[in-house]
């Protein structure tokens, strides 16, 4: 049985009396919720997410991380840095870090496998256009970004993180998926797996992200293969947040 997880994804957004409030919120419903929580936050601030979510059941991480470990790399984070905040998860292949900053799906591989060589799961996230969905490529787009990193570090490593499917056309857009989209590329990312590794597959939680809402949450994460959410704007308003993993239980 999957454990639901539902993660929040603060982008760029933040600052620190905003987000104490806010993770006090949460901290203080988190543990009778019934699914794991985690919140993603910008580098600067996983020192206070550190102090405040310290002992709770509400696990954080950053939104992105270098493929290197160490050396001269003006500007980048390493893995192990974010494992001396306490970070346990990082997410790897946003479509933000793949469309702005021109992330390949190599260079998404080579961080996810950075980080689980420092201890960190990764978060990896896939998803295609609307052009390519337009197309009928998605199941290709989405096998192709999963097959770059089953190529670089291979299933058992795969079966060690977390997968986000997040149709970039359904982020911060306001238009979600549709429950039955959603499960049926969720089910072909979990066939791949299993033509590898069928005990992998069972096993990998594979989250939903793309406006998720307290409205829509609930009926997303009925679906067979859906093991919770990825939520950005939502994950900034507590009531909201909190709510949508209420949906998880
Ligand atoms: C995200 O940033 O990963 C995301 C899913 O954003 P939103 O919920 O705002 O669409």
């Amino acid at each position: 049985m999957r454990k639901k997880l539902v993660a929040g994804n603060w982008k760029m957004h933040g600052g620190l009396q905003r987000n104490e409030v806010l993770l006090e919120e949460i901290k203080s419903e988190a543990s009778g919720l019934g699914c794991e929580i985690a919140v993603f936050a910008p580098y600067p601030y996983l020192p206070q997410l550190q102090s405040i979510l310290s002992g709770s059941v509400v696990a954080w991480g950053a939104q992105s991380v270098s493929e290197y470990a160490a050396g001269a790399f003006t500007g980048e984070v390493s893995a192990s840095m974010l494992v001396e905040f306490g970070c346990r998860y990082v997410l790897v292949g946003h479509s933000e870090r793949r469309s702005l900053f021109g992330e390949t799906d190599d260079e998404v591989a080579a961080k996810f496998e950075a980080a689980q060589r420092s201890g960190l799961i990764p978060v990896l996230c896939v998803g295609e256009t609307l052009a390519e969905r337009e197309l009928g490529a998605t199941a290709a787009v989405v096998s192709r970004q999963i097959g770059a990193v089953l190529n670089r570090v291979g299933v058992e490593a795969l079966g060690l993180s977390v997968l986000a499917y997040e149709p970039v056309w359904a982020i911060g857009t306001g238009v979600t998926a549709s429950p039955r989209q959603a499960q049926d590329v969720h089910a072909a990312i979990r066939a791949q797996v299993s033509l590898l590794n069928a005990g992998v597959a069972s096993g990998l939680r594979i989250l939903y992200g793309g406006s998720v809402k307290p409205q829509n949450a609930e009926e997303l994460f009925a679906q067979g293969d859906i093991d919770g959410g990825l939520i950005g704007g939502a994950a900034l308003v507590a009531d909201d947040f909190l709510a949508i993993c209420r949906s998880a239980n």
